[in-house]
């Protein structure tokens, strides 16, 4: 039996949390993407374990950090901060390009630091147990300059992020004075658990090389969704990220590219899903909002040709229901607006209907 403790309660692990209990929440508030739940699940899962048998000091677990690859908008910040709320610990989320190569030794290493510390309402022992996922890593890549064969990139701030990752001790100071003098908080890094991720966008064609020389033959038209699922460490190797930095994340889990359906469930299924924030702005004002099947197929369609994630759909509804939400705060006894395949589809005026 094992539990974590943090600033708001303790969670009795053996009786609260195990991957599958972790999966099932996932599956409340993300859509698809289910061998890639498991994995952090079980991930997440043998963390916290790993963090209560420390104490026992019996045998030495390494860390296993996490990389997450898939295109943009599938979900894998969301399943990260989602994931801090299941298991309760504080998380923080920062981009990969405001690292520089001044490193852990420079200002913006401490500040994500003093910004956790700060979340964590300077509640040491729960800082040292949070996430912390770094975005956007696929932009420090490393890069060969083609004619100098120099690192024009991201080398040098994969390095610098080594220590960060593996484990250091910083001195943080708190974010706000008390009596004229800041408190200095020492912050060991060690087990924070670290998540990146990125879309590694043109990966595709890497791992289409590597397995068509692997497999000494030519097998062209692999689907997006398929080639993903066969990325390896070579191939991030490959796409520039250096193999120390990678050997620090051990567990890749991979995101697919969401599909039509996918986008049909997000539209309506979350508790919080879009279609559903816009029918309440309607309805504080009085006004019920429908749409049909149709109408929402359409949507996810054009998600689909986009290529912009589930990020595109808010962009596509905000268009869509310009006309009503223009029109409907000035017209009186208005009861219900139809939103039908057309109004997307031909940029049709909705249907209103008066009481
Ligand atoms: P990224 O993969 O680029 O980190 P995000 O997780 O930030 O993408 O997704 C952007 C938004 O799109 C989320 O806040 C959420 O509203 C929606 N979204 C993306 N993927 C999913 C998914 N699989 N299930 C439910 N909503 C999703």
């Amino acid at each position: 039996m094992f539990c974590i403790k943090n600033g708001y309660k303790s969670i009795n692990f053996s009786n609260y949390l195990n991957p599958e209990k972790i999966k099932l929440e996932l599956d409340r508030y993300i859509i698809g993407q289910n061998e890639t739940k498991k994995i952090i699940s079980v991930a997440v899962y043998n963390h916290y374990k790993r963090l209560f048998l420390i104490k026992s000091k019996k045998i030495l677990l390494e860390k296993s950090n996490i990389i997450l690859v898939g295109p943009t908008g599938c979900g894998k910040t969301l399943m990260v901060k989602t994931l801090a709320k299941i298991v309760n610990v504080p998380i923080i989320c920062v981009d990969a390009t405001s690292f520089t190569e001044a490193g852990y030794v420079g200002d913006d290493v401490e500040s994500i630091i003093q910004k956790l510390l700060h979340e964590c309402n300077y509640n040491v022992e729960l800082t040292e147990k949070s996430i912390i996922y770094i975005d956007e890593i696929d932009k420090i890549s490393k890069k060969t300059d083609f004619f100098s064969g120099k690192d024009v990139s991201g080398e040098g701030v994969q390095q610098s992020m080594l220590k960060l990752i593996e484990g250091i001790t910083l001195s943080i100071p708190s974010l706000v004075e008390k009596k004229n003098s800041q408190q200095i908080f020492n912050i060991d890094t060690t087990n924070i658990l670290f998540i990146v991720g990125g879309a590694f966008s043109g990966i595709e064609s890497i791992i289409n090389f590597r397995i068509n020389q692997e497999l000494n033959f030519i097998k062209k038209n692999f689907e997006l969704t398929d080639i993903i699922n066969y990325t390896s460490s070579e191939d991030l190797i490959n796409f520039g990220i250096i193999p120390e930095f990678l050997g620090r994340l051990p567990i890749i889990a991979k995101f697919k590219e969401l599909s039509e359906s996918e986008y049909i469930y997000i539209l309506i299924k979350p508790r919080n899903s879009l279609i559903k924030q816009f029918c309440y702005l309607f309805l504080v004002e009085g006004v019920n909002i429908k749409f049909t099947f149709n109408a929402i197929k359409e949507i996810a369609r054009i998600a689909v040709k986009r290529k912009i994630g589930a990020r595109g759909l808010k962009s596509i509804l905000e268009f869509v229901l310009l006309k009503a939400m223009f029109i409907f705060p000035s017209k009186n006894n208005l009861k219900l607006i139809l939103i039908y395949k057309d109004v997307i589809v031909l940029n049709k005026t909705p249907l209103f209907i008066y009481k």
